[in-house]
């Protein structure tokens, strides 16, 4: 094993027969920072050479025993990275061109200039560390084209066993990549490879168009990017996400359109949907007679004796009532699931339904001695195309709302009028009114505020997801403001139809 130094060292080797050269070289080079190493003959210099990493050698030409330039042949043989620089008399000038010619790098005359002999050493040791700078870099560039080669193997094979399918197109739409899920997923033809333009893999119009336009640019902002889900059978369904390709100065290079098979979930979203259909709906009967019953019995019991089981029946109705709501919602939630509300719309009378609902809850508001008003419009709205059950559950819930969760002597609003290419509904209320932090929760199914004036008031949590459910299902929009202590308004837009 040969003897290294730290990579910033640079070893000299002085290699002459006289003492003090040696040890002047030695001191002057040791000063300015270079590890010295030194030989009195050529013989042990090469022994030094085999033992010891040694970057500059200075020579001396004439030397007992082996001479200089046999010295320098040997190094030359041994390593051509080893800087010789021969040390010469006037006399042997020639001697030190000659030296040149057989490979040496540079020459120093004897007797020296110390400061000539740093700058000559120096000089070399420069060009050492340049050498290794080089080497070092070219050791390095290797390196990042081995990474890169194997993370570009890596990514081909995740890409190619990735199980969902995985296109990339560019600008222009067409398709310059895609794994084999992709053929899997659309039931591609074996034949059709990439380069063709986007429509040629996609059975859906809306979704190429999606492509398009994400190719295109047209989307700067990620989270803007609709999920695309299309049926591609009966059984097979899909889901689609497109995303921009963005270059290093965010210009949109193309699309990655990841797709997913969402057929089974789709089967147990369907299963769980028909779960609680049957459920609710074998509830609901026998709950509907106990209800009834309770009823008769409490209407009968209206002697002394009976006072305290009035009292327990009540409550027990109370419940029961609680419970047919609840069932009631979740019918219609799964029907809505299923398709089934909001589909057949028909033309609608906004107005004619708002005063039927308005005047049915007005019982309801009376006796909290509240106040429900309805402002329409003075030119009559356009005619609405839309499902006249599914808007009744829409109004009716939030009017109900509005009552269950406003003080008594609360003044709730309805007021009704266009805005650009929908009619706007606002429910208003000066009641309880909703902290900010929930407003982004009340719409979720079954979650309900709980705290000091909302905790006794009887409801499911489900009515505000079932109202965004149908508003959803139809094309329409929710919004809430609210302010504690003050009131909560509920803006509802509903696009009008032409037909
Ligand atoms: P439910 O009324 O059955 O609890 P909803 O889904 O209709 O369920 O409403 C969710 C929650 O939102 C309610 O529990 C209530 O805390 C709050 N909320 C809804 N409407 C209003 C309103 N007009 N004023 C204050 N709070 C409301």
């Amino acid at each position: 094993m040969k003897v290294k130094y730290k990579p910033d060292t640079v070893s000299v080797l002085v290699v002459d027969d006289e003492q003090d050269i040696r040890d002047g070289f030695e001191r002057i080079l040791t000063r300015i920072g270079f590890q010295v190493l030194k030989a009195s003959r050529g013989d042990k210099a090469l022994k030094v050479l085999s033992d010891t990493e040694v970057s500059i050698v200075l020579l001396d030409l004439k030397m007992p025993g082996m001479n200089g330039m046999e010295v320098l042949k040997h190094i030359r043989d041994l390593d051509v990275s080893i800087l010789v620089i021969v040390i010469t008399g006037y006399a042997t000038i020639e001697t030190a061109i000659e030296a040149m010619k057989q490979g040496a790098y540079d020459f120093i005359s004897k007797p020296f200039d110390p400061d000539q002999l740093c700058i000559i050493v120096n000089r070399a040791a420069e060009r050492i560390r340049l050498a290794r700078e080089t080497e070092r870099l070219e050791q390095e560039r290797k390196r990042t084209l081995v990474d890169l080669d194997t993370e570009k193997s890596r990514i081909h094979t995740i890409i190619e066993y990735l199980p969902n399918g995985l296109m990339v197109t560019n600008s222009r739409g067409q398709v310059v990549l895609m794994n084999p899920a992709v053929r899997q997923l659309l039931n591609l033809a074996p034949d059709l490879t990439i380069g063709n333009q986007i429509q040629d893999y996609l059975p859906n119009k809306e979704l190429c168009d999606l492509m398009m336009e994400i190719s295109q640019g047209k989307y700067v902002d990620y989270g803007d990017i609709p999920d695309y889900e299309f049926p591609l059978s009966e059984e097979k369904y899909l889901l689609a996400r497109g995303q921009p390709v963005l270059g290093a100065k965010k210009e949109c290079l193309g699309a990655v359109l990841n797709i997913v098979d969402i057929s089974e979930m789709k089967v147990l979203d369907r299963l769980k949907s028909e779960f609680v259909a049957k459920v609710s709906h074998e509830l609901r009967s026998p709950l509907s007679t106990i209800h009834e019953q309770l009823a008769l019995v409490i209407k009968d019991t209206d002697g002394e004796a009976f006072k305290q089981d009035k009292h327990i029946l009540s409550r027990a109705q109370e419940k029961t009532r609680g419970l047919i709501s609840l069932i009631g919602d979740l019918l219609d939630l799964s029907r809505i699931e299923e398709g089934l509300i909001g589909q057949e719309p028909k033309p609608v009378q906004l107005e004619l339904l708002l005063k039927d609902i308005v005047s049915f809850l007005g019982a309801l508001a009376g006796a909290k001695n509240q106040s429900i008003t309805l402002e329409l419009p003075q030119d009559p709205l356009p005619r609405l195309m839309a499902d006249h059950l599914a808007l009744e559950s829409i109004f009716g819930n939030l009017i109900t709302n509005a009552v269950n969760y406003t003080q008594d002597g609360g003044k709730i609003k309805v007021e009704v009028d266009l805005a650009g290419i929908n009619v706007r509904v606002k429910v208003i209320d000066n009641g309880f009114g909703i902290a900010a932090k929930y407003l982004g929760k009340i719409f979720e199914r079954f979650y309900r505020v709980k705290d000091e004036r909302t905790r006794y008031i009887t409801g499911t949590g489900l009515g505000l997801s079932l109202v965004k459910g149908l508003l959803d299902s139809m094309g329409g929009f929710i919004d809430v403001e609210s302010m504690p202590g003050k009131g909560t308004t509920f803006t509802v837009l509903l696009p009008i139809k032409k037909g």
